[in-house]
């Protein structure tokens, strides 16, 4: 019988972000697990889930949507599920504390400012949303303030004391989003104070990180998500390694010392600038990025007869693709690591992979984020025969 107890949480119910909260931590690494061997277990052994010691405050990005309450009072927090009602959050289990203090901060200083929020239905008001990111190992802080337009009359004012309300903030963005719909950052952004990215140290490595750039939120199950990859990749110093759907290209700068030359793809342009950046930053001559689809960039590595010996994929949420993973299997790499957020889309990929010839060596599966329902897992799997 699972022990259900009181969720630490007041908002619990309202805010619908912490699904197992009413079970203690190792009951949900148990639900994780049992999850796991469920979904992954036809295709071998499912290894013990790697779980946090202090499950909490781990997120070091947070985003807040601001807007207005029944009685016109300016509310922050995150959009009740299934509505735009927001949710007033103040502090959070497992959010970043200093993030917190920020945007509630920022949130008392709009009306000295004189600075409107956004309301949604009439298209009128300024800020959307704040966004706070913070490196966990440098303790750089960047805020991103999301506004409907680009003017910005109290601007310095509110940057300057906001910077002397929290000298710890290293850089302010604008970023302008226009646009209805459910997507926080739009595409134009102005910087504000500082360089406009902040920089964190993950696996040894430095990594600079842009405001729309996909960084994995929880610092310190990363270290050991990517120690696993590596580790399941078993490179000896000769491979060519694709990094496929790369990001920042933390996986493959982290692999890149024992591989002989690392390649990343990545749609998102922004990040794929940061990749480069990211491998000049740590002097790394063997790590090459580019701009595009992972699948129609696999296509291209099957016509030009460029075969790695090693893919790693950690494809978004909703999994690979057809087009990615026909590709994957003409190209034949010996050995393929994959990362995955979700352990539905992956058994469905792996059910494609191991057909075509490959065999699943370890699934790892880490604890990327306690208390909600999401499980990460990392599997090799090598080509038999
Ligand atoms: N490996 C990185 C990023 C993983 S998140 C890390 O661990 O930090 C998944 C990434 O896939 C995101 O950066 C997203 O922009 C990218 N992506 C989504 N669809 C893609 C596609 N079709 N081709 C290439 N990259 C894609």
């Amino acid at each position: 019988m699972e022990q259900i107890y009181t969720p630490p949480c007041p908002l619990y119910k309202k805010c619908g972000g912490c699904q197992l909260q009413t079970l203690p931590y190792p009951e949900q690494l148990r639900r994780k697990q049992g999850r796991e061997i469920a979904l992954l277990g036809k295709f071998g052994h499912v290894e013990t889930i790697l779980g946090m010691d202090d499950p909490t405050h781990y997120r070091n990005k947070v985003c807040a949507a601001f807007g207005l309450d029944q009685k016109k009072h300016i509310v922050s927090g995150v959009y009740q599920p299934g509505s735009h009602r927001i949710v007033p959050v103040d502090d959070c289990l497992i959010e970043d504390e200093t993030a917190d203090r920020i945007i509630v901060d920022i949130r008392r200083m709009l009306r000295d400012f004189k600075i409107q929020v956004f309301d949604e239905r009439s298209g009128r008001g300024f800020l959307r949303h704040v966004l706070v990111r913070r490196g966990f190992q440098s303790g750089e802080l960047m805020v991103v303030l999301v506004a409907a337009s680009p003017i910005f009359p109290t601007q310095k004012p509110f940057v300057k004391k906001l910077l002397e309300t929290h000298p710890e903030i290293t850089t302010v963005v604008l970023n302008i989003n226009d646009r209805f719909g459910p997507v926080v950052l739009g595409e134009r952004e102005k910087v504000l104070y500082g360089p406009g990215t902040i920089e964190d140290t993950l696996c040894s490595h430095r990594f600079r990180i842009s405001p729309s750039s996909f960084y994995q939120i929880n610092p310190v199950q990363t270290e050991v998500l990517y120690g696993k990859a590596v580790e399941f990749a078993a490179l000896t110093g000769t491979e060519t390694v694709l990094d496929a759907y790369c990001g920042i290209g933390t996986i493959g700068i982290t692999a890149s010392d024992k591989a002989r030359q690392v390649i990343g793809v990545e749609l998102n342009r922004d990040a794929v600038r940061d990749a480069i950046a990211n491998a000049r930053l740590n002097g790394l001559k063997n790590c090459w990025f580019t701009a595009g689809d992972a699948g129609e960039y696999m296509l291209g590595c099957v016509r030009e007869g460029i075969r790695p010996d090693v893919v790693f994929m950690d494809p978004p949420r909703a999994g690979s693709d057809e087009k990615f993973l026909r590709a994957l299997l003409k190209t034949a790499p010996s050995r393929v690591v994959y990362v995955s957020c979700d352990p539905e889309t992956l058994a469905r990929d792996l059910a494609v992979l191991t057909q075509g010839g490959y065999k699943v060596q370890r699934i790892q599966p880490v604890d990327m984020f306690p208390f909600t329902e999401h499980v990460e897992t990392v599997v090799s799997l090598a080509r038999s025969g």
